[in-house]
C-alpha cells in the first residue's frame, strides 16, 4: 500500500505540473510532503502569480490531470544532463550543483509527461492510488528560498491531502472548530491574558481572572504532588553557567538559553531553562542514606527559553513559563513504584480534566547500544517496567524505538482534546546520567557509596500552556472549579440590588467566586452577557427571591434549575468545586 506521505509527495509533483501548465513562466523549486498535506514553492517573478482565488481552478486542473498519471518512473541522470534540462531554473541548478558536489546521484522522476528532480518516495501509480476528492489546494503564502531571508521571496502553495474524502472533510471540520476555540480569542473575550510589546513577545501577563485559572491548575498539581510525597522547593531564576556545564546543558542547549550579566561578578550567568541541575544541588546538600530514598522535589519556578519570535504563539509557545516540575532521586529497586505512582497521578489528573490521552514510550535502539550511557541491565529493567505498567493499566501505547534520550527511556503523555487534537503535555523520564555528573551518592545498606537514579517528571506540564489547551478543550466553558467567575447574581431591577450584594457576600464567605451584575440592563441582556462569558451559574433575584431568601438558578451546563434557598445553592456549588466535577 502506498503510504500517505508518498501520496502527499506525489501530489506536490502534480501541483507543479498543473501550475506550469497555467503559468509557463513559473519556476518550481522544492515541494515536500508535510503534516496534513504538501506544498510547493514557486518563483513567479517572470509574470503573474496565482492568488488564493485561483486555488479552486488549480485544484480542478490537478484532478483533471490525475487520470493520465498512471506510472511514476525514476531514472538516474548525470549532472550535465540535469543541468541541461533545468538550464532556465537557477533554483534547480543550485540544488543540482549541491547534490553533485557531495558526490550523490541525481534522480529524475517523470509522470504524465512532467519531470522533476527528486529523491523519490512516491506513489508508483498515482491515478490508481490517489482519490481525486481526497486532496485540495488550501492557501498561498510567501516563503524565502531555503528559508533564508537574504534569498528571494517565493510563492508557496499549500495543499491538504488524506487517504479519503471523509478524512479530508473531518480535518476541515476539525480546523473550523479549532478556529472557534482558539485560546487567544477566548482569552481576549474573557479578559484573561495580556501581551505587551513593551514586555516582549512570548511573555504573557495573566490578569486577575486569568491568574485564577492558572493558580487553580497549579494548586491541583500541588495537591497531587503532596499525595505523591513531594516536597516543594523554591529556586532562583538565574544560575551560573558552571552549573549547566556540569549538567551538560551548556554544550547541548546553550543556544536556547538567555544570558544575564552582572556588573559586579565576572561569572557567565543564564536564566534557567529547567530546574533539574538545581535540584541535584539540594540533594547534594546533605549526606543521604538508602533509608532516606526516594527523595522527591517539586518546583513551579518560571523557566526561560530563547524561542524564535516567529514561532511564538499565544500560550502554546512561550519564552517565559513554568512547569509542574519534579525530580525523584531513588534506588534502582524503587524505580517501578515511583513511576507507577506518578503515572497514576497523571491519569487521575487527566480524568479530572476530562481529557483523553495515549503514551509514547521512547526506547533505546537495541542495534546501537553504544549510543547510550548506563548499564544494559538497568535499561532493560526500566524499559520492561514502563512497558509493563502501561500494558497492565491498559493505557494506549505507541513504542518509539531509538527515540530515548542517550541517558534513559521515557514516557511522553499525549493528551487528546475534545476535537481530537494531540498535545504533548508531560513526561516521565529516567536519567542514568545527571546524578553521576554531579557526583550524587547515597550510602547503601552494605556501607558502600552508590549513585542514585533520577526521574524527571511533570504531571500536566506547563500550567501556562495547559491553560491554553484547556481553554480550547472546553471551548472557553471551564468547569466550575477552574472558572474565574463561578456565579453571577443578576438583580431583576435596582430595588433588588441590595439583596444581590447580600447574596454575593454570602457566596464569597463560602469561598465561591461571585459577583453581582449591577448594570442597568434588562434581565434578558444580563443573562445573555453571562452566557456569552460562559459563567457557570447565573443567579436571578427578584421580589419572590428576596421574600424567600432564595435564588433562581440557571446553570450553564444543566439549564434552568428553579428557585432554591441560598444556603442550598452554596452547599451544592461548594461540593461541585471541592470534587472538581
Ligand atoms: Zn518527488
Ligand atoms: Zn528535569
Amino acid at each position: 500500500m502506498t503510504s500517505l506521505e508518498a501520496k502527499r509527495h506525489t501530489l506536490a509533483h502534480l501541483l507543479a505540473a498543473a501550475v506550469l501548465k497555467r503559468y509557463p513562466h513559473a519556476k518550481p523549486t522544492i515541494g515536500p510532503a508535510v503534516d496534513n498535506g504538501f506544498y510547493y514553492d514557486f518563483d513567479f517573478s517572470g509574470g503573474e502569480k496565482p492568488g488564493e482565488e485561483e486555488l479552486v481552478a488549480l485544484t480542478e486542473a490537478m484532478r483533471a490531470m490525475l487520470p493520465s498519471w498512471t506510472d511514476m518512473q525514476g531514472a538516474e541522470v548525470s549532472p550535465e544532463d540535469a543541468r541541461r534540462r533545468f538550464e532556465h531554473n537557477p533554483f534547480k541548478l543550485e540544488l543540482i550543483d549541491e547534490i553533485a558536489s557531495k558526490g550523490e546521484t541525481l534522480t529524475l522522476y517523470t509522470c504524465g509527461g512532467f519531470d522533476d528532480l527528486c529523491r523519490g518516495g512516491h506513489s508508483e501509480h498515482p491515478a490508481k492510488d490517489i482519490a481525486p476528492d481526497s486532496f485540495m489546494l488550501d492557501r498561498v503564502a510567501g516563503a524565502y528560498w531555503r528559508g533564508d531571508e537574504k534569498n528571494p521571496m517565493l510563492t508557496r502553495i499549500y495543499g491538504l491531502a488524506f487517504n479519503t474524502k471523509e478524512e479530508l472533510d473531518a480535518y476541515l471540520a476539525q480546523r473550523e472548530e479549532a478556529k472557534k476555540r482558539d485560546h487567544r480569542k477566548i482569552a481576549k473575550e474573557q479578559g484573561l491574558l495580556v501581551f505587551s510589546d513593551l514586555v516582549g513577545s512570548g511573555m504573557p501577563m495573566f490578569t486577575p481572572k486569568g491568574n485564577v485559572i492558572r493558580s487553580a491548575i497549579i494548586d491541583y498539581s500541588r495537591e497531587l504532588n503532596a499525595e505523591l510525597g513531594f516536597g516543594e522547593v523554591h529556586t532562583p531564576n538565574i544560575n551560573k553557567g558552571e552549573l549547566f556545564k556540569i549538567s551538560g546543558h551548556y554544550d547541548q542547549y546553550k543556544e536556547d538559553m538567555l544570558t544575564v550579566h552582572s556588573q559586579y561578578v565576572e561569572d557567565e550567568m543564564f536564566l534557567k531553562p529547567m530546574n533539574c541541575p538545581q535540584h541535584t544541588q539540594i540533594y547534594a546538600s546533605a549526606p543521604r542514606s538508602y533509608r532516606d530514598l526516594p527523595i522527591r522535589f517539586s518546583d513551579f519556578a518560571v523557566l526561560y527559553r530563547d524561542e524564535r519570535p516567529g514561532e511564538l504563539s499565544g500560550l502554546t509557545r512561550l519564552r517565559a513559563f513554568s512547569q509542574d516540575d519534579g525530580h525523584i532521586f531513588c534506588r534502582e529497586d524503587q524505580i517501578e513504584s515511583e513511576i507507577a505512582n506518578v503515572l497514576a497521578a497523571i491519569q487521575k489528573a487527566l480524568s479530572t480534566y476530562r481529557i483523553g490521552y495515549w503514551v509514547r514510550l521512547s526506547l533505546r535502539d537495541p542495534e546501537k547500544k553504544e549510543k547510550y550511557i548506563g548499564e544494559d541491565s538497568v535499561w532493560e529493567k526500566a524499559e520492561a517496567i514502563m512497558r509493563g505498567l502501561l500494558t497492565s493499566k491498559k493505557v494506549p501505547l505507541k513504542e518509539a524505538l531509538g527515540e530515548a534520550a542517550f541517558y534513559g527511556p521515557k514516557m511522553d503523555i499525549m493528551a487528546v482534546d475534545a476535537i481530537g487534537r494531540e498535545w504533548q503535555i508531560s513526561t516521565i523520564q529516567l536519567d542514568l546520567n545527571m546524578p553521576g555528573r554531579f557526583g550524587l551518592e547515597y550510602t547503601a545498606e552494605d556501607g558502600t557509596k552508590k549513585t542514585p537514579v533520577m526521574i524527571h517528571r511533570a504531571l500536566t506540564g506547563s500550567p501556562d500552556r495547559f491553560m491554553g489547551i484547556l481553554l480550547e478543550h472546553y471551548a472557553g466553558a471551564l468547569p466550575l472549579w477552574l472558572s474565574p467567575v463561578q456565579a453571577r447574581v443578576l438583580p431583576i431591577s435596582e430595588k433588588h440590588a441590595a439583596y444581590a450584594d447580600e447574596v454575593v457576600t454570602a457566596l464569597k464567605a463560602a469561598g465561591i467566586r461571585a459577583e453581582a451584575d449591577a448594570t442597568n440592563e434588562s434581565l434578558g441582556k444580563k443573562i445573555r452577557a453571562g452566557k456569552e462569558e460562559k459563567v457557570p451559574y447565573l443567579l436571578v433575584v427578584g421580589d419572590a427571591e428576596v421574600e424567600a431568601s432564595s435564588l433562581s438558578v440557571e446553570s450553564r451546563d444543566a439549564g434552568k434549575q428553579g428557585a432554591m434557598p441560598t444556603a442550598d445553592f452554596i452547599q451544592r456549588a461548594s461540593e461541585e468545586i471541592r470534587t472538581r466535577k
